[in-house]
């Protein structure tokens, strides 16, 4: 939309069209709720930034709920389960047989082009290129976001501002007394995309002696591949030659697993970090998704999290704007933790199941009995594969505590 266009005031400004902020926008629409959607950079920029790529079941009932999954159910890939491999071998689990639910896999930024593509299509307002964006009195009932746009300063006036920004975003600092919990992992993920036809139909967790290894894919053609890598590490001394042999000393098992090669597409790396910061909210501010938490990938939650808080989100800003019951966002914060800390544990387990820490023979040792733990026992594999497809959204443990 152009400038012109765009409303001067609306109930709810979200900042940020990632997966959050967009799913939240639909969210509110199927509820008839009016909402105005911020960002920073311009759309091509936002389609096309490579991330998360496993979704959990919750996520793609919700996305067919919102009537947004038509490309989704014609691309995406079911995956039954997942794979772990350690001293050699392969061992299969099978989230379908052990939970009745499972996975699917299909691009972060694939999501985010369906959301904006069917924002845009009902002539919904989101405003690219939102500069130098400001949430301001926030702490009043009269909140608005203050941003530039095509060289012009514009305001949104409001009834909540959302904050949807990611963890690198403006909001968080307008939480004041924030309590926050945060866990540096002493290693990061190199990862690569590569046009290279995956040979394999699950994902891979690799735990070998060199470090952690995860081979994955994002569609018939690309292969998405990982390595731990120290923390500092930058990708100059990365060659693809480089990359591609030490996946193939760390990925292969002796039942002749192949590794197809090809050009890489995208390389980056991933900083391994466990972050909480609470409260989620402060007056007419909420906080969701990367702005309020992220996790290390190792587990695929980061995306499905800012999903499921907006998924709370939502229900409480029907009654705030439609019922007038303002006294609801005090229970929002709560309403979000239980799962954020699940997702925060489960992540950290499964990073110290399978990554290298050092040369200590002892933890190794641990490790592998926990391997063998998970992958031997069905109550143990059980744990894994009910935490990994996702809690259900409304009713994490169904109904029990
Ligand atoms: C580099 C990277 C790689 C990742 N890889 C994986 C992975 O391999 N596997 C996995 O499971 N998870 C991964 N994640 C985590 C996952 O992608 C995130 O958890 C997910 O994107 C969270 O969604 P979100 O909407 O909360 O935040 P984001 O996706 O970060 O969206 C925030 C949006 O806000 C916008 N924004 C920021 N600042 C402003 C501002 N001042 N004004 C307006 N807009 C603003 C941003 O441009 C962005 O579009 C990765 C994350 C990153 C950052």
């Amino acid at each position: 939309v152009s400038s012109v266009d765009v409303p001067d005031e609306t109930a709810v400004g979200i900042i940020g069209a990632g997966p959050a902020g967009l799913v939240l926008a639909h969210l509110l629409k199927a509820r008839g709720i009016d909402c105005v959607v911020l960002e920073l950079h311009d759309r091509e920029y936002v389609e096309h930034r490579v991330r998360a790529g496993v979704l959990e079941a919750p996520t793609v009932e919700l996305l067919r709920t919102l009537g947004l999954a038509d490309r989704l159910d014609r691309e995406s890939l079911p995956h039954r389960g997942i794979q772990l491999a350690f001293e050699g071998r392969r061992h299969h689990i099978d989230f379908l047989d052990l939970v009745g639910r499972s996975i699917t896999v299909y691009g972060q930024q694939e999501v985010v082009k369906d959301l904006i593509a069917a924002r845009v299509d009902a002539g919904d307002p989101i405003v690219f290129e939102a500069r130098d964006v400001e949430p301001v009195d926030v702490d009043t009932d009269k909140p608005l976001i203050r941003y530039r746009h095509d060289d012009e300063d514009r305001e949104l006036r409001c009834q909540v501002v959302a904050g949807c920004d990611g963890f690198h975003g403006v909001s968080r600092p307008y939480v004041p007394d924030l309590t926050v919990y945060d866990r540096q992992y002493p290693f990061a993920w190199l990862g690569i995309l590569a046009e290279a036809a995956p040979t394999q139909d699950e994902l891979i967790y690799a735990s070998h002696e060199r470090g952690f290894a995860l081979y994955s894919m994002r569609s018939p053609t690309i292969t998405r591949l990982y390595l731990q890598v120290p923390a500092d590490e930058t990708l100059d001394g990365w060659s693809d030659d480089r990359i591609w042999s030490e996946l193939e000393t760390r990925l292969p098992t002796e039942d002749g697993f192949v590794l197809n090669t090809g050009p890489i597409l995208d390389k980056g790396i991933t900083e391994m970090r466990g972050f909480v910061a609470t409260p989620m909210r402060h007056g007419n501010l909420v906080l969701a998704g990367d702005a309020a938490h992220i996790v290390p990938p190792t587990g695929a939650k980061g995306m499905n999290l800012a999903i499921a808080d907006v998924f709370v989100l939502a229900g409480i800003l029907d009654d705030v704007i439609t019922r007038g019951r303002a006294e609801r966002l005090a229970d929002y914060t709560t309403a979000c933790l239980r799962r954020v800390w699940r997702a925060q544990h489960f992540s950290w387990w499964m990073t110290s199941m399978l990554h290298r820490f050092g040369d200590d023979p002892f933890q190794r040792q641990l490790q592998l009995s926990e391997l063998a733990l998970v992958t031997g026992s069905v109550t143990a594999a059980r744990n894994l594969a009910e935490n990994y497809t996702g809690y259900p959204f409304d009713d994490m443990f169904g109904g029990e505590t």
